[in-house]
């Protein structure tokens, strides 16, 4: 196993960060293992966008390919160039669809995109045509989410017209679930029976519905294609991890030190922390400039947020600093909190979704709010 590690995400840095983002990509190629064997015989492809959902595109998606992964799906056309430079084979689609007047683009670094309108599907025919090249593109239908995709009417146009998608090869028909994290949801099944009724008046070619949450609700929603991403890192969106998926983020920070504090002291900004017996606190060297979301302080009941110390969990204290943030460690052994002490704030001992949680958001949001001061370490990187 090779570590490498990038200080900051655009490698700048001298080796002194005080937080460390450690990337596991052999956890990372065991979870699509897990989600390819969920949606077997169905097809598994990877969601990438937004760099990797903040862990790095570049290692994450070579990982995903040495897995097995043949097929991606990133949000940007930028991305897809990107994606493109790493993955001189994979399969990729553009989610946000044919921006106007980018099909060349496209065409040229081979990135198939996502045609979400009529008005996209009749740029990409034109384009097709003008250069009397058959390329290949996704058909995203929408099917209650009201995102991106064409709506019934646009379905039955392109149903009654059918030149109008002749130009070019459909390699795929796509539509998007609205409630997959809430498996008991109405609208799962009612978007599955509209799915089924719009593909029957389509051309037949490879359908694709699921997300991770779509994928973990059963072989209802898988088709020919499934598209997770959030689950890949290491989270159910559902928030009721069964223990199949690993973490695959682990994000420690060191104790800048350590104060000792008489009941009636407050701690941090806005003094909204008062010690209510003699305290030690453990200041940590990760804030909200780090993406440690700044909803995370002061956090009270169901929602108070831990971090941990040597496997030992411990509750953040006071609001989030930019750069800091306070841990009380008064009912730790004295040992373990230290200055130079490794505090873990997300991991084995703090899930992601645990996390997500008491911030009051998502998994994802946590994810793509990582920041680029960490060093980040990649565990399980194939030497190339
Ligand atoms: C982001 C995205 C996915 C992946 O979703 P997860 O919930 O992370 O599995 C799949 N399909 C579309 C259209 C997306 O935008």
């Amino acid at each position: 196993m090779i570590a490498e590690t990038m200080h900051g995400a655009a490698g700048r840095g001298h080796g002194y960060a005080e937080a460390t983002l450690a990337i596991d990509l052999d956890a990372l190629k065991a979870n699509f293992a897990t989600m390819a064997a969920r949606a077997h015989p169905a097809e598994c492809a990877a969601a990438v966008k937004c760099d990797g959902y903040g862990l790095g595109v570049e290692p994450v998606a070579r990982a995903l390919s040495g897995a097995g992964c043949r097929t991606f799906f990133v949000a940007l056309l930028d991305e897809g160039m990107v994606l493109r430079e790493i993955l001189p084979e994979a399969t990729i689609y553009v989610l946000n669809g044919l921006a106007p007047n980018t099909a060349p683009v496209h065409a040229a670094h081979r990135l198939r995109p996502v045609l979400g309108s009529l008005e996209e599907i009749a740029e990409w025919s034109a384009h097709c045509t003008a250069t009397g090249r058959r390329l290949e593109a996704a058909i995203h239908v929408d099917t209650g989410i009201n995102r991106l995709g064409l709506s019934e009417a646009d379905v039955a146009r392109l149903a009654s017209e059918p030149r109008l998608a002749e130009a070019f090869d459909v390699t795929l028909i796509i539509s998007h679930l609205a409630c997959s994290d809430q498996p008991d949801h109405p609208m799962n099944a009612r978007q599955a029976e509209r799915f089924d009724a719009l593909l029957a008046r389509l051309p037949p070619a490879p359908a694709s519905l699921a997300n991770s949450g779509g994928v973990l609700n059963g072989r209802r929603y898988t088709y020919d294609l499934v598209r997770p991403g959030i689950a890949l890192y290491g989270a159910d969106p559902r928030g009721r991890g069964d223990g199949s998926l690993k973490p695959v983020v682990r994000l420690t920070g060191r104790i800048l030190q350590v104060r000792t504090l008489a009941a009636g002291d407050c701690v941090g900004y806005g003094a909204t922390w008062r010690a209510t017996r003699p305290t030690r606190i453990a200041l940590v060297s990760v804030g909200y400039g780090d993406g440690y979301l700044r909803a995370l302080g002061t956090t009270t009941g169901e929602r108070r947020t831990m971090a941990a110390i040597g496997g030992h969990r411990v509750p953040v204290t006071g609001r989030i600093s930019m750069d800091t943030l306070a841990v009380d460690v008064t009912d730790l052994d004295s040992g373990l909190a230290v200055r130079g002490g490794e505090v873990e704030l997300i991991g084995d001992t703090v899930a992601l979704d645990e996390v997500a949680a008491w911030a009051g958001t998502i998994p994802y949001e946590v994810l793509t709010n990582l920041g680029s001061r960490y060093a980040r370490i990649y565990k399980g990187l194939d030497p190339d």
